[in-house]
């Protein structure tokens, strides 16, 4: 019943650590604590100068960061370079200013003569996505019971958490419903 209106089904696309909110009472809740996570760091550096990268977005290998943003090419900001971390290893005991170090030498290896930022800031999301494990737990669309669709990246075993996985569950989400009802 949604603003009492009655509904015959109901897709529930929501994160796996949303769902306790939602379907509080399903039997699905006490299998979420086998999922787990990985962040996704993104650091701000706003240098005092135009710095300008050698892409919008530029993919980085042996490094810290995973990708570089130059944000005066994407948004106009001046001076503004974003890195981008994903489920980092080997950050361990490092502080947020060593972090910001160590960013800075991957800018360094593009753009040398960089002088030190005049400002900067660590964002850190930490379940950004599901962790990818080989044999996860990885519920069928209907596990939630009669009526109840569930779809999001983490229910498609084929895929990493990714929009590409995410599209994909929603359409089969729909489709199943489609299916049960149609026939
Ligand atoms: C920083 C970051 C960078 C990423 N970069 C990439 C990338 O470059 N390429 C890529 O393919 N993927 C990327 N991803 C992963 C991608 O964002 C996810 O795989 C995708 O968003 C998952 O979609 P979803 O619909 O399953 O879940 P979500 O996008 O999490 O959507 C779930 C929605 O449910 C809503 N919700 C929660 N509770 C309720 C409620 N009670 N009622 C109503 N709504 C509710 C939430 O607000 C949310 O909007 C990135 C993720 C992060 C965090």
């Amino acid at each position: 019943m949604v603003e009492g209106e009655a509904f015959d089904a109901v897709i529930v696309a929501v994160a796996p650590y949303h769902l306790p909110h939602v379907l509080p009472e399903s039997p699905l809740v006490s299998r979420l604590q086998s999922l787990h996570y990985w962040p996704i760091y993104t650091v701000y550096l706003q240098f005092g100068q135009p710095v300008s990268l050698p892409q919008a977005m530029t993919g980085l290998r042996g490094g810290t960061a995973d990708w570089l943003f130059d944000r005066a090419a994407l948004t106009g900001e001046s001076g503004l370079v974003a890195a981008v971390l994903s489920a980092p290893s080997g950050l361990e005991g490092i502080d947020q200013q060593g972090l910001v170090r160590r960013v800075l030498v991957d800018v360094r290896r593009l753009v040398p003569q960089v002088a030190e930022p005049l400002s900067w800031r660590v964002v850190v999301e930490k379940r950004a996505t599901f962790a990818a494990e080989v044999g996860r737990w990885c519920p069928p669309l209907r596990a939630a019971g009669p009526g109840c669709y569930l779809a999001g990246d983490w229910l498609m075993p084929d895929y990493p958490a990714t929009l590409e996985g995410a599209v994909r569950s929603g359409v089969a989400a729909a489709r199943a419903l489609l299916a049960d009802y149609q026939s």
